[in-house]
């Protein structure tokens, strides 16, 4: 029996490109991206330089507890980050008065650019957009949040207290440097299972986090088999729990490089180019991008382009630009309504509870509702589902894979129904 009838699905004939957006358009961007201002090891120059001549239509410096702001000096060191050699290539590529050095403690040193000279080189309108980040990085591990947009630094939480309330924290920060500068500006949380893990739980206890890496390009997929979920199970499972609740309730997931090296570029991680954002925004402005990432007009991405998607509290559409000789396949994943929401700990061989383990939830939750390997595809909601997102999964190999055989995706955002 065809499925898709079963499901009430169309895949022909879709009317993908709503007339709303005819102004607008895809823009690919880096949201988290290190360099010697904290502990990336290009100069941020070289970094802007490769993002914009890759493709990137935005990016931003998200260092950890800083801005790229006031001045900052690099020792020219064989042994550190910025050797004479790549000394020698900058001078060579952006030319002797690029360059500004000065000596100190017997050694010589760099100045680093800031972020107005980086953008006053770099930036082109609607061509090549930077804008301030930072990665908010509590002292000691986890949690790790990004603001994109920022105007005035956040300091890292203190070592101690629980990942909840330094999550709340950095959200209740940026919440109030919002409504000071009134611009806007996004928080994302940023590897959930780094280091000392943030738990689906503690996510689920925090009041505002709308968007999440369900994808960094160093890899922290997690180990389900220590109660560290996937980041899609952790998705399914804070929209599920917090739905129940708040039918308005929305997590975003995003697509990062998390790229930390600029000079080895191999599987493993930390690379530019390997997780990004598509916003479709109409013009190539900070608040343009982030009120479409708002609404949840963007997709994350490791490899997998679409021509389109439409989201409604009807349905959710796909459309796939393919690559020849590629296959797809189409996941539309949801939890229904009346889900069993019992939830248990998770116990390691002796049956004792596994420190900073999130709880094990039902199968229901995060279902697989429909699955197609067209590269035209529909899901209707039949009004039973508490949320409907979809995962486009490749069969093509990541150029630079954080983990050996990952494949190219794309994770669209959920729709919800109307309440
Ligand atoms: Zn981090
Ligand atoms: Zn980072």
């Amino acid at each position: 029996m065809n499925k898709s009838l079963i499901l009430g699905v169309t895949i022909l004939g879709l009317a993908l490109a709503p007339a709303a957006w005819s102004e607008a358009r895809w823009y690919k961007g880096a949201t988290h991206v290190h360099s010697l201002w904290s502990d990336g090891n290009g100069s941020p120059e070289i970094i802007a330089d490769w993002y914009k001549k890759h493709g990137w239509d935005f990016m931003c410096f998200s260092d950890h507890n800083t801005l790229l702001e006031g001045e900052k000096y690099v020792s020219i060191d064989p042994e550190g980050h910025l050797t004479p050699a790549r000394f020698d290539a900058l001078q060579s590529q952006f030319g002797e008065d690029w360059t500004v050095t000065r000596e100190a403690g017997g050694k010589r040193q760099m100045r680093l650019k800031t972020l107005e000279e980086i953008i006053a080189h770099f930036a082109e309108a609607g061509k090549f957009l930077l804008f301030p980040a930072e990665e908010m990085t509590s002292h000691g591990g986890n949690p790790h949040m990004n603001v994109l947009n920022v105007r005035e630094v956040v300091p890292g939480a203190p070592k101690g207290g629980g990942m909840t309330p330094k999550m709340q924290g950095y959200i209740d920060t940026i919440e109030a440097q919002k409504a000071k500068h009134k611009v806007p500006m996004l928080v994302h949380l940023d590897h959930p299972n780094y280091h000392d893990r943030v738990t689906t739980e503690e996510m689920i206890a925090v009041r505002g986090l709308r968007f999440f890496e369900v994808f960094n390009g160093i890899g922290h997929y997690g180990d389900p088999a220590q109660g560290v979920p996937h980041p899609e199970r952790h998705w399914d499972v804070i929209m599920s729990m917090k739905l129940r609740r708040d039918p308005n309730y929305m997590l975003y997931g995003v697509a990062t490089d998390d790229s930390h090296r600029y000079f080895k570029f191999k599987g493993g991680g930390a690379n530019p180019g390997i997780g990004w954002v598509m916003v479709r925004a109409e013009k190539l402005e900070a608040a343009s991008l982030i009120e479409a990432m708002q609404r949840g007009d963007f997709y994350g991405s490791s490899g997998v382009t679409l021509k389109d998607i439409d989201r409604s509290t009807k349905h959710l559409a796909v459309e796939i630009a393919a690559e020849a000789g590629v296959t797809y396949t189409t996941r539309y994943i949801g939890t229904r309504k009346n889900f069993d929401t019992a939830s248990k700990p998770f116990l390691d061989d002796k049956g004792a509870a596994i420190p900073r383990s999130s709880l094990i939830y039902s199968a229901a939750i995060g279902e697989v509702l429909y699955e197609t390997t067209e590269l035209k595809s529909e899901y209707i909601l039949t009004g039973d589902e508490l949320y409907v997102r979809a995962t486009i999964t490749s069969d093509k190999p990541m150029a630079l894979p954080p983990v050996k055989g990952d494949l190219e995706e794309a994770w669209v955002q959920p729709v919800l129904p109307k309440p």
